[in-house]
């Protein structure tokens, strides 16, 4: 295949070469069981206390045995909410946001229906959470606040420092799901005051398959699985190494590269944004300018379907994503977008680009030159348009 411009970092990333090559060994000749009593496993148990001991300094925990592996992003959200769940049996409430990945939201789906009560804070227009509606949702059956960090949707950034502060004085345990923050802007547990904070590798240049979650010292929680002494008891199962190599080695290099997010990443995706929403009178951004992450950029193009714009772009070599999931036969715009309350007309329209470190100027110049030809093509057959005017037709929705 040619170059393929790959704008879709938000769904997963490139595994870093740097990274790829320090996990090789460990599907080769250093193939031990960490948990082994002799050397030639001990040297494999060394090399995930050292990936544990890399993952810790990405998230700013105190103790590396703060960090237990997963499988998963997904696997980390459930545990930390089931896990504490299971520990406050006599608490049956849960607050989360109506913005959050599946992975909590459908967990919250199950509880409701296991006879949990949970309260799901809105979001405004740009995508920013009521805090004080949250806030003012704790009572004393609250066993657990779940917030994400940045949303995988708008890469709007919710106020966890705040957040955190006023449950740590309620006692309230608190879990972030930080797996979009991972690697795009910089995590510190203790200015959070979080006690349980998920990531996950192939967000950040790790491969796929292997998750964290920070644990606080101290934090009153159940597992989930049962089985042997891995983890601590609190994650058994033998050990994914190659991955959790990986993942130590993806967490030393996203810190370095955290820099170069801010600065190159960030001025890419601005340009990006501001080409697409200057060259098409159809353009809107879902989600405010400020408190983002920055390699996500939400583009909503009236009138069209978002779909369709993305089978264009994929034609010319560019993979993005859409603010609008098939499901069961209609394209229903996606939570996020709803919960923002994006007009109809918008939602429909709505695509995903996310950045990564690879992302060159060149691509971003090609983008801006493709998209003013499709969208055109796709106004053209809109019913919602008048093409010889140039303007949306007079029609109610
Ligand atoms: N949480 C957020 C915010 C995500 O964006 C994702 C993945 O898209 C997940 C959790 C799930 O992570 P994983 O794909 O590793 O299960």
């Amino acid at each position: 295949m040619e170059k393929y411009i790959y704008l879709d970092n938000n769904a997963t990333t490139m595994v870093d070469p740097k990274v790829l090559e320090s996990m090789l060994p460990f599907f080769k000749d250093r193939y031990g069981n960490p948990s082994s009593m002799h050397s030639f496993g001990g040297l494999v148990g060394r090399e995930v206390e050292k990936a544990r001991m890399q993952v810790a300094r990405l998230v700013g925990a105190e103790h590396d045995y703060e960090i237990v592996f997963t499988g998963s992003g997904t696997e980390s959200d459930n545990m930390a909410v089931m896990g504490v769940l299971g520990y406050y049996r006599d608490r049956k409430h849960v607050i989360t946001s109506r913005v959050e990945h599946p992975a909590i939201l459908s967990l919250c789906k199950k509880l409701e229906r296991d006879g949990y009560r949970i309260t799901y804070i809105p979001v405004d227009r740009d995508g920013n959470l009521d805090v004080e509606m949250l806030k003012s949702s704790v009572d004393d059956d609250t066993a657990i606040v779940s917030i994400m960090y940045a949303n995988n949707e708008t890469g709007v950034v919710f106020p966890v420092e705040e957040i955190g502060a006023f449950l740590k004085q309620k006692g309230v345990p608190f879990h972030v799901d930080a797996v979009q923050a991972a690697g795009k802007i910089p995590i510190d547990v203790d200015k959070i005051n979080c006690d349980l904070l998920s990531i996950s590798g192939h967000k950040f240049h790790a491969p796929k398959g292997i998750g964290a979650l920070y644990v606080r010292r101290g934090t009153r929680m159940r597992p989930i699985l049962y089985g042997g002494h891995q983890e601590r008891g609190r994650r058994p199962g033998t050990e994914n190494v190659p991955g959790i190599v990986g993942m130590g080695a993806a967490a030393e290099l996203a810190l370095e590269h955290l820099p170069e997010y801010d600065s190159r990443v960030r001025k890419l995706r601005d340009r990006l944004e501001e080409g697409l929403l200057r060259g098409h009178k159809n353009a809107v951004l879902n989600g405010g300018r400020t408190n983002r992450v920055p390699n996500t950029t939400n583009v909503g193009f009236e009138f069209i379907e978002g779909e369709a714009i993305l089978l264009y772009l994929d034609e010319k070599g560019i993979a993005a994503s859409s603010g609008s999931a098939c499901s069961s036969g209609s394209l229903e715009p996606s939570h996020v977008l709803r919960a923002m309350g994006v007009p109809f007309t918008s939602a429909h329209g709505s695509i995903r680009f996310s950045l990564s470190r690879y992302v060159t100027d060149a691509d971003v110049d090609y983008v801006l030159s493709v998209m003013p030809g499709i969208v055109q093509r796709l106004l053209e057959i809109s019913p919602y348009w008048d093409s010889k005017k140039q303007e949306p037709l007079p029609i109610n929705l």
